[in-house]
C-alpha cells in the first residue's frame, strides 16, 4: 500500500483556544514605549487603536486563550487546513528526510491571514467599534479584512502601498469586490501621507508609511475607527497558533515528530503560528525540535539587522517596540515577496533568536524562486513567493539529510498560495529577477535612525 499523504482533521478539530508564548517565554518581556515620551505606554495610548478586549490579549500571560465559538463558525469555513507529506518532492529530491507541509492556501483569500482577521472583526464588532482601518503591502491582509470586514457588516479602509495598488490590480479589486475601501498609499488623506508625497513627488510608497496613514486615520476618529494590524503583534501571532496546534495532532495520525520546524518570517505572524505550539513542547516538556525562520537576503531584520527598540512605523507616530530592525527609515528593495518586506520582525519571535530558541536564515530571491518552481513541479501547488522562502529551507535541510543519510522529520508551513503573483513567476522565468543586494551603507544610515531609548 502506498504511504498515506493527506492527514485530514474534520471541522470539530478546529482548536478551542489559541496558544499564549507569553506564558512560556524563556526571557522577560520589554516594554512597550510611547513615541513621545519614551517611556513604557499607558493603557488609555494603545486604546486609541484598540478595543479594550483585544488589549488585554496583547498583555495577557494566560497560557490558553479560549477561541469564541462564532470564530471557530467562521473558521469552519476552511479550517482545519491539511498536512500534506511532500512524498513526490521527497522523491525527486531522493533524500530519506520526510517532508511535510500544512497548507494554509486553502483560505478563502489563499493565506493564512483571515485566521487572525476574523477574530479581529469579532472582537471589535463586539466592542462597538464604527469602523477598521489598516495596511496592506501585497494586498493579502487588506484581501483577509476586506472580507472579515464583510462577514461582521464592518467598514473597512485600507491604506494600499502606491506600487502594489498600481502592479496588483487583482488583489485591489478582491478587496473592493467584498466592500472595503482601498486607497493608494501615500494619500492626501493624512499628514503622514501628504509629507511623504511633498518630500518625494514619485513615491511608491512602503509599508511602514501606509502603517502611519492608518493609525493617523484611526488617531484623528475621535474614537470611532480603529486599527487592526496584520502581523507582528503578540495577539496576532496568538490568532496565528491554530495553525501549529492542528500541525501537532495531523503529525500525531502521521505518528512522526518533526525535528525541524520550518517557517517563512515578513512580521513572523505565520511563522509564530506554525511554530509556537512546538516551541511550547521544547520549552516545557523537553522536546529539541529545531525551529527556523527564513526572510529574504534583501530584507534581512533577524540575520543582519540589530535587536534594538525602533518605531513600528516610518512616521514615528507608533509605539516603540524591542525587535530585530533594520531601522525604521530602511527601505527594503522591491522584491517580489511583497509580505516579507517590512523593517522589523515580530517582538517575540526577535527574543527567542536573540535567546538562541529559534534559527534565523536569510535566502536569495532566485534560490527561492528555483525552489517554488521545482515545489511546484513535483506537488502541483504553485506557492506565494513568501511562502517559498520556508520551502527552499526545506530542500535544503532534506538535501542536508542526504548527503548524511539522516532520515530527518522536516514540517514547513505553506503559507499561501501564488496565483496573484504569477507575474513574479514570469519574471523568474524570463531571467528578469536580479539578486538584490542589502546596500550596508543604507543599512547603517537607518540604524544611525534608531531612537535613544533613555536605560540603553
Ligand atoms: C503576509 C504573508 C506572509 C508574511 O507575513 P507573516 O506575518 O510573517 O506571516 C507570508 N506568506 C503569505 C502568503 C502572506 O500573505
Amino acid at each position: 500500500m502506498a504511504a498515506r499523504n493527506n492527514f485530514m482533521l474534520d471541522e470539530s478539530r478546529v482548536p478551542k483556544a489559541w496558544y499564549n508564548i507569553n506564558a512560556d517565554m524563556p526571557v522577560a518581556r520589554e516594554p512597550v514605549l510611547h513615541p513621545g515620551t519614551m517611556k513604557p505606554v499607558t493603557p488609555d495610548f494603545l486604546s486609541v487603536m484598540f478595543p479594550m478586549s483585544i488589549l488585554q490579549q496583547e498583555m495577557s500571560a494566560e497560557r490558553w486563550v479560549e477561541i469564541p465559538e462564532p470564530v471557530r463558525e467562521a473558521y469552519r469555513l476552511w479550517r482545519p487546513t491539511p498536512l500534506i507529506r511532500a512524498v513526490r518532492l521527497e522523491k525527486a529530491l531522493d533524500t530519506p528526510a520526510h517532508i511535510y507541509f500544512k497548507y494554509e492556501g486553502v483560505s478563502p483569500v489563499g493565506s493564512h491571514k483571515p485566521n487572525t482577521a476574523v477574530a479581529q472583526v469579532f472582537f471589535n464588532k463586539e466592542a462597538g467599534s464604527k469602523a477598521l482601518v489598516t495596511e496592506t503591502g501585497a494586498g493579502q491582509w487588506g484581501s483577509a479584512m476586506a472580507m472579515a470586514c464583510a462577514f461582521y457588516d464592518m467598514p473597512c479602509e485600507i491604506f494600499m502601498v502606491k506600487c502594489s495598488f498600481d502592479q496588483k490590480p487583482y488583489r485591489r479589486m478582491i478587496i473592493e469586490n467584498y466592500g472595503a475601501t482601498v486607497y493608494s498609499s501615500p494619500t492626501v488623506r493624512t499628514y503622514a501621507g501628504r509629507a511623504e508625497r511633498e518630500r518625494n513627488p514619485d513615491s511608491d510608497g512602503v509599508l511602514g508609511l501606509a502603517i502611519s496613514e492608518a493609525m493617523e486615520t484611526v488617531a484623528t476618529s475621535g474614537g470611532l475607527k480603529k486599527y487592526a494590524p496584520g502581523s507582528c503583534l503578540n495577539y496576532v501571532l496568538m490568532h496565528q497558533t491554530v495553525i501549529g496546534i492542528e500541525a501537532l495532532e495531523q503529525m500525531e495520525m502521521a505518528g512522526e515528530y518533526p525535528d525541524m520546524v520550518i517557517g517563512c518570517a515578513g512580521g513572523g505572524s505565520s511563522f509564530g503560528g506554525i511554530a509556537y505550539p512546538f516551541v511550547h513542547r521544547n520549552l516545557t516538556q523537553g522536546k529539541k525540535t529545531r525551529i527556523i525562520a527564513v526572510e529574504p537576503a534583501s530584507c534581512p531584520s533577524m540575520t543582519k539587522g540589530r535587536y534594538a527598540f525602533d518605531y513600528a512605523d516610518l512616521a514615528c507616530s507608533g509605539p516603540i517596540v524591542k525587535m530585530h530592525t533594520l531601522g525604521h527609515s530602511f527601505i527594503p528593495p522591491g522584491i517580489h515577496a511583497g509580505g516579507m518586506r517590512y523593517h522589523g520582525m515580530a517582538p517575540s519571535v526577535s527574543a527567542l533568536v536573540h535567546n538562541g530558541d529559534i534559527e534565523a536564515r536569510a535566502v536569495g530571491e532566485l534560490e527561492t524562486f528555483a525552489a517554488a518552481v521545482q515545489f511546484a513541479r513535483t506537488q502541483g501547488i504553485i506557492p506565494a513567493p513568501e511562502s517559498a522562502h520556508a520551502i527552499r529551507v526545506a530542500i535544503d535541510e532534506a538535501l542536508e539529510c542526504k548527503r548524511r543519510g539522516e532520515k530527518k522529520v522536516i514540517v514547513f508551513n505553506l503559507t499561501g498560495h501564488g496565483h496573484f503573483d504569477m507575474e513574479a513567476y514570469d519574471d523568474y522565468h524570463n531571467g528578469r529577477i536580479h539578486e538584490t543586494e542589502l546596500s550596508d551603507t543604507d543599512l547603517q544610515a537607518a540604524l544611525a535612525q534608531l531612537p535613544l531609548v533613555p536605560s540603553e
